[in-house]
């Protein structure tokens, strides 16, 4: 199975661009335990006032300070 064509550049590009889909370092992006399970959820709620899905990253990202 082949690779897609961009992994083949510079690892550390690589991992940028995959880290660049995620909602890793987002400010809205939260951690916790619940019944000994780790949750990483998303605070903001989306236009229409429900819960967005975390993991990929949304125009509302936003940079943690
Ligand atoms: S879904 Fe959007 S707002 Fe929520 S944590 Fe991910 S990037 Fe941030």
């Amino acid at each position: 199975m082949a690779l897609d064509s961009y992994r083949y550049r510079d690892p550390l590009e690589v991992l940028m661009l995959d880290e660049a889909r995620t909602c890793r370092g987002c400010s809205h992006q939260t951690h916790g335990w619940a019944f000994g399970v780790a949750i990483v959820a998303c605070t903001k709620p989306d236009e229409k006032g429900n819960r967005r899905q975390s993991g990929r990253r949304c125009k509302d990202y936003k940079e943690a300070e």
